[in-house]
């Protein structure tokens, strides 16, 4: 048995925390631009599945393969990716790996980044990030309180913080700031002329 103080304290601590979180994202939201609420039109969770990358090592694309906890997209050349709990997150966890050919950060179907240039899409996808983690916390810390928040709704807003934190990845890797090692003996070079 659970003692009656113990429960009340419980509750008292996720009241504190939602009420906390709630100010934050009160905070963020008035620097945050109101127009970059729209993430795009495709669906991180129900549509993750058309947006998976070809297999690095053959060329295939993997299959979901669940064994009734997790989920691990698997290709008919033995790559697989890590499990996850989510179907969309062994979607996702196949692309973020090394075993998947990425797109071009700009061909990202989320959060309109195709027009920008590597600065602002940086920018946008920093903010857009912190952006989903505080509302996913605060979302799911509502839940926690008895508030209505769907699971549904909940899902996507970790998939879409899952695909932003994709896209960040992407940019990196492809970024044309990083001069690569050609582009620096070449000014080396023009250094002496
Ligand atoms: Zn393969």
């Amino acid at each position: 048995m659970i003692p009656t103080a113990s429960i009340s304290s419980l509750h008292i601590a996720r009241e504190q925390r939602l009420a906390a979180l709630q100010s934050r994202f009160e905070q963020h939201r008035l620097t945050f631009p109101a127009e970059w609420c729209d993430y795009g039109s495709d669906d991180p969770v129900h549509d993750a599945e058309h947006l998976v990358n070809c297999c690095a090592g053959c060329g295939a694309l993997p299959q979901l393969v669940g064994d009734g906890v997790t989920w691990t997209a698997t290709c008919a050349c033995d790559a697989q990716a890590p499990a996850a709990k989510m179907r969309w997150q062994a979607w996702l966890q196949w692309n973020r790996s090394p075993l998947s050919v990425d797109p071009s950060w700009r061909d990202l179907p989320f959060f309109f980044v195709a027009g920008l240039d590597e600065d602002d899409a940086r920018n946008k996808l920093a903010r857009l990030r912190e952006h989903l983690e505080l509302r996913s916390n605060l979302e799911g810390a509502r839940r926690v309180c008895g508030h209505r928040v769907g699971s549904g709704y909940l899902q996507r807003l970790k998939a879409y913080h899952g695909w932003c934190c994709y896209a960040q990845e992407l940019l990196k890797r492809q970024s044309t700031a990083q001069a690569p090692v050609p582009t620096r003996s070449r000014s080396q070079g023009s250094r002496h002329a």
